[in-house]
């Protein structure tokens, strides 16, 4: 059970957190990438408080190990395409049907990762990343060509899209395998959970990558609040808030606990901007 959040009126908040380069800094190699056993603690208390929700671009078996699955309310892999919801497992249709054409390419990919040093593959069920991380600067610009090359020949290309995030050129298909669409799609599963009307919780949406963006400003336009860690892309919606790092995050986080333990309004963390200085 949900304690009840005092002073609160009929809206409620729910927290949505990207992970990598949100909850934990970029590491090298993405399986280098964990969370301290004191934020794995905090992100439990605040499951305590509010609907808390992890969405990742990590395939699901992979983000599933590396948060404290009991303490979420839904958990969601693969931007979208695999969606928990308390102990409910979902993919998205779109997703399914993109899957052979996925496991078909995927050797591909893999194969043109192999030909070029610090190139990695992830082959997952349902997008595949090209990590470059490791690619010597001079050597991306022909990764890069190599890869629109191989998309372009690609029989299955008018289904999926080639989306540029840190470090990393992510295959995925297209319809509606957003995080945004994934945030509405969880928003609507609390409200009915509630016997709320849907919009009975706002969003409050952590981000920092291009597959975040259109959720942060989404959960600015549903009335909640967007957080944008690092530099503000174009299109950043001016309502959200930027955070320097993952550091500020957790600081963010440490208030949001402190603040609904005391029963305060959180909508005063809005007010109260989170970097000094
Ligand atoms: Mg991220």
């Amino acid at each position: 059970m949900m304690a009840p959040l005092a002073g609160r009126n009929s809206l409620t908040p729910a927290l949505f957190l990207d992970f990598d380069g949100t909850l934990a800094p970029i590491a090298p190699r993405p399986d280098e990438v964990h969370l301290d056993p004191h934020e794995r603690t905090l992100l439990e208390s605040l499951g305590r408080l509010l609907p808390v929700f992890v969405i990742s671009g990590r395939a699901f078996p992979d983000i599933e190990g590396r948060v404290p699955l009991p303490a979420l309310s839904g958990l969601s892999g693969d931007h979208g395409a695999v969606r928990r919801f308390r102990d409910r497992l979902t993919v998205h249709p779109e997703a399914l049907r993109a899957r052979q054409a996925l496991a078909d390419w995927g050797p591909s990919v893999r194969a043109l990762a192999g030909k070029v040093p610090g190139a990695l593959a992830e082959i997952k069920e349902f997008s595949l990343s090209l990590h470059y991380r490791g690619v010597e600067p001079e050597n991306r610009t022909g990764l890069l060509s190599e890869v629109e090359r191989l998309f372009h020949n690609w029989g299955e290309r008018d289904r999926f899209q080639i989306f540029e995030g840190k470090m990393v050129w992510e295959i995925r298909p297209l319809g509606g395998v957003t995080k945004e669409e994934t945030m509405d799609f969880f928003l609507e599963l609390l409200a009915r959970e509630d016997g709320k009307e849907s919009g009975g919780f706002f969003p409050v949406m952590v981000g920092d990558d291009t597959t975040d963006l259109a959720a942060v400003n989404h959960a600015v336009a549903l009335g909640g609040q967007g957080f944008w860690v690092g530099d503000p892309p174009p299109g950043l919606d001016p309502g959200a808030i930027l955070l320097k790092d993952s550091g500020e995050v957790w600081a963010l986080l440490s208030r949001l606990r402190d603040d609904l333990e005391k029963g305060a309004d959180i909508r005063s963390l809005w007010g109260a901007p989170v970097r000094k200085g």
